[in-house]
């Protein structure tokens, strides 16, 4: 398999230090950033499988970078926020980022997100894709093999996390599932109950999904409930 590369923007030299080296001891590759301005352009210049992102950085913060770096490019993004930072990790999430660790992290914590967040098949080995892997729901296509969804056709331009909740659903169309279920069974860990992150994600889904995100005809809210798809 191909080495996977990991970008960590992180301007606490000792925070960076375990992090590149625990990383490295996994079998990952990895590039380190101690400042926005350079984190940005290397996020975009060297097109790595992951960008492991620090909020507070010098020249220019990780919000901006997230947003910034997702006019571009679908790359994983994990933001790493401050324990206190409640309202970082929704921002976080509504600019683009798939995850976030609260620091101080777990090294094993960590490498687990990595492992969760980073995609399984690269789009370059495609070779002998599965057709068996491309399955209809409706005007909805889910190719497993390019991690792709696509509407009539046209690919939509998902991040792996938003990817992976749509064939969640599609796949068991109209059976409802919690926010909670969903936390464990997408984000695929123990993810300490916050569910807004699933709320976030549906949210950003159904703006590239549906033709009017605000009247959505795929995934459904059932109130009080959770969430669930159905063909269109
Ligand atoms: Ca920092």
């Amino acid at each position: 398999m191909e080495t996977k590369k990991v970008l960590i923007i992180e301007d606490e030299k000792p925070i960076s230090d375990i992090v590149r080296f625990n990383l490295t001891k996994e079998g990952f590759e990895t590039e380190t950033a101690y400042d926005g301005g350079e984190g940005l352009e290397l996020a975009l210049k060297t097109d790595p499988d992951l960008v492991l992102l620090d909020v507070m950085l010098p020249t220019m913060d990780g919000f901006e970078i997230c947003k910034k770096i997702r006019e571009k490019s679908n790359v994983p993004i994990i933001i790493l926020t401050a324990k206190e930072e409640e309202v970082d990790k929704v921002l976080g999430l509504e600019l683009g980022a798939d995850d976030y660790i609260t620091k101080p992290f777990g090294l094993r914590e960590l490498i687990a997100r990595v492992k969760a967040n980073i995609r399984r098949t690269g789009m370059s080995d495609i070779v002998g894709a599965d057709p068996a892997n491309v399955k209809d729901f409706g005007s909805i296509t889910i190719d497993t093999n390019r991690y792709e969804a696509r509407k009539n056709g046209v690919p939509l331009d998902l991040t792996l996390r938003e990817f992976e909740l749509l064939k969640y659903l599609a796949e068991r169309e109209g059976k409802v599932y919690s926010r909670e279920q969903l936390l464990e069974d997408v984000w695929g860990y123990e993810y300490y109950g916050d569910i807004r992150t699933v709320d976030v994600t549906v949210r950003r889904l159904r703006e590239k999904l549906e033709d009017d995100s605000s009247d959505p005809k795929y995934v459904l809210t059932k109130r009080g409930v959770g969430y669930y798809f159905h063909r269109s």
